[in-house]
């Protein structure tokens, strides 16, 4: 069965900019601008959902989000696992990580890999600069 042609990233440049330079959680915005689900999803229900771009509350978003994990008091305020509950307990605080984006089943991987080339780095070195001197004495040891 064919795969759903996926987002090519040139062609929504110019509004991937926008998205991945602010401090918001980008997830739910690549998500929307991807190619939704193919038809072969495993999901057991009766609609054709292939194209569907929705939120599968799946949760991948919120499990590597560095916010979250540094202040995990923040997750007793939803118990919902989806990107709006992202976008609820994160807000402007993001780090602009990308790892949110990276981790959807529901980005496509033409996005991904745009995210990896393009502001993948920049992410990291604003993650550092926030990191503690405990955080950063573990990641020279790994
Ligand atoms: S900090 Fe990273 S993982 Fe968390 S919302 Fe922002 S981009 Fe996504
Ligand atoms: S990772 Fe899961 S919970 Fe987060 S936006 Fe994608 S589908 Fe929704």
């Amino acid at each position: 069965m064919p795969l759903r042609e996926q987002t090519d990233p040139q062609h929504v440049r110019a509004i991937l900019q926008i998205i991945l330079a602010q401090n918001r959680p980008p997830v739910a915005r690549c998500r929307l601008l991807s190619s939704g689900l193919g038809p072969a999803h495993m999901l057991k229900v009766s609609e054709q959902l292939a194209g569907c771009k929705a939120c599968l509350g799946c949760g991948c978003c919120m499990d590597v989000c560095p916010v979250l994990v540094r202040d995990p008091k923040r997750r007793l305020r939803s118990e919902a696992r989806s990107s709006m509950a992202l976008e609820t307990l994160v807000g402007e605080d993001c780090d602009r990580c990308g790892n949110c984006a990276l981790a959807c089943p529901q980005v496509d991987p033409t996005l991904k890999v745009y995210l990896v080339q393009t502001h993948l780095a920049e992410g990291m070195a604003e993650l550092l600069a926030k990191a503690t001197s405990e955080e950063l004495f573990l990641l020279d040891l790994a």
